[in-house]
């Protein structure tokens, strides 16, 4: 292996695909490194008056598609490899949804807990000076990640404004409505994978279908509202505290409603709900597990006792690689996160588009545009997948990959 990969899980990925022969080893290596690394140090005069000097990165994966397109993360473990990681999936999303962009992703290493408002506001103002260079609407189109809020995004693009001397609404995605966004932005991760079961069940009764949650922030109680909307019976939903099932289905929007008021899901009490940990709702005897919160929660030492028939990875990164092999193994079909979370970058692209064109886009024009875009994407790889008798996620990443190295 080549000793500088900046993204050693992405070579690894990368190594597996070329060892079943589903990509050639000059994909491999067209795929191996980003197109560029800019890092850099954001200094900025702490409202105490000591400067401090904040390492920052902005990684494009792949421009060969169209503009990089990723988010910025103000994180304390913001690593140059764990943005090259992210950036890496961003090039793989775009080319799988086709897309025109490609893929990038940002950091600044800061937790925003310890720093005031003004203080945030100045990293993110120095943040688009340092990388302005290389960003734009034509170049490298970020959006909010973890910790990064609308209001950050304001700034920036006010930031990337004063720089230019030009209104720029397409230089930043993920505002709110008033200020340019899309309609459906915020519920377009949820709807994206909705659209994806309702494809993939489309022959079956939903309510025979039963369906456990993790995460009940955006995009899992999205999800499972529409869910429960669709027929479907929602048995399990959770947050960070804990989890709460019922076998007949939950309530959902009432479940919503109280979780809105600032109550945590393990307080939710009602006829025959029962309160279990995270642990148990990822083993519960379901049709469809949607992971929805965090990486990495099923791994090897879990796997063995995840009972589900389906898997679909709204969270990105739910599932480990070893851990896949086990499920794999058990039958169980994972929708993976590359195709599954998608919604929510497909619609950054619609506000992009929009701002460009000077359109504004109704709700129901996002939605049915969207769904012609996941139901592709859901085809294209379920074909694949079968032609090569192979797991939907190798699928999505062979597809990916040659679109991203046919543009090169
Ligand atoms: P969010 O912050 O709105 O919600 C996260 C939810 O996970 C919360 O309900 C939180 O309580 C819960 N949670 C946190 N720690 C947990 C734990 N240890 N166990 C169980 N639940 C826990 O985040 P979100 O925007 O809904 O994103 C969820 C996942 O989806 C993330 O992995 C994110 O990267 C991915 N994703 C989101 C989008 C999007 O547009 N929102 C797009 C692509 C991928």
């Amino acid at each position: 292996m080549n000793k500088d990969i900046l993204c050693k899980e992405c070579d690894t990925r990368l190594e597996h695909l070329e060892s079943t022969g589903l990509i050639s080893s000059k994909q491999r290596t067209l795929m191996q490194h980003p197109d560029r690394v800019v890092s850099t140090h954001l200094v900025i005069t702490r409202d105490s008056g000591e400067l401090e000097s904040i390492p920052a990165f902005r990684i494009q994966d792949s421009l060969a598609r169209g503009p990089g397109k990723g988010g910025i993360r103000f994180h304390p473990d913001v690593t140059a490899e764990e943005v090259s990681s992210l950036a890496f999936v961003m090039s793989l999303k775009t080319a799988l949804l086709d897309v025109p962009f490609g893929g990038a992703k940002g950091g600044a290493q800061f937790n925003p807990r310890d720093y005031s408002k003004q203080e945030i506001e100045k990293i993110a103002r120095t943040y688009v000076r340092s990388f302005a260079d290389v960003l734009g609407p034509q170049k490298d189109v970020p959006a909010p990640d973890v910790n990064t809020t609308p209001q950050i995004m304001n700034w920036m693009r006010d930031e990337f404004e004063t720089i230019t001397g030009q209104e720029a609404p397409a230089f930043i995605t993920g505002k709110s409505v008033e200020e340019g966004g899309s309609e459906g932005r915020v519920e377009a991760t949820g709807m994206g994978a909705f659209m994806v079961l309702q494809e993939k069940f489309s022959n079956k009764e939903k309510s025979e279908l039963s369906v456990a949650v993790q995460g009940f922030g955006n995009a899992g109680s999205v999800l499972a509202g529409l869910l429960q909307d669709g027929g479907y019976r929602v048995v399990a939903v959770s947050d960070s505290k804990g989890a709460i099932y019922k076998e007949e289905g939950l309530d959902i929007e009432a479940v919503t409603i109280f979780k809105k008021e600032g109550n945590r899901i393990s307080d939710y009490t009602q006829e025959g709900v029962q309160h279990i940990s995270n642990e148990e709702l990822l083993e519960l005897d379901v049709d469809i597990l949607a992971p929805a919160a965090l990486g990495d929660v099923i791994t090897k030492d879990n796997a063995h006792n995840v009972h589900s028939r389906t898997i679909v990875e709204v969270a990105n990164g739910p599932i480990s690689s070893d851990a896949d092999e086990v499920l794999h193994k058990k039958g169980i079909e994972v929708i993976p996160d590359l195709l599954a979370n998608a919604g929510g970058v497909t619609v950054s692209y619609f506000e992009w588009h929009q701002n460009i064109y000077g359109e504004s886009w109704s709700q129901e024009q996002v939605f049915e545009t969207l769904q012609e875009k996941m139901k592709l994407a859901y085809k294209q790889t379920k074909d694949l997948a079968q032609e090569k008798n192979t797991s939907l996620r190798d699928a999505a990443y062979t597809i990916a990959i040659d679109r991203i190295t046919n543009a090169q």
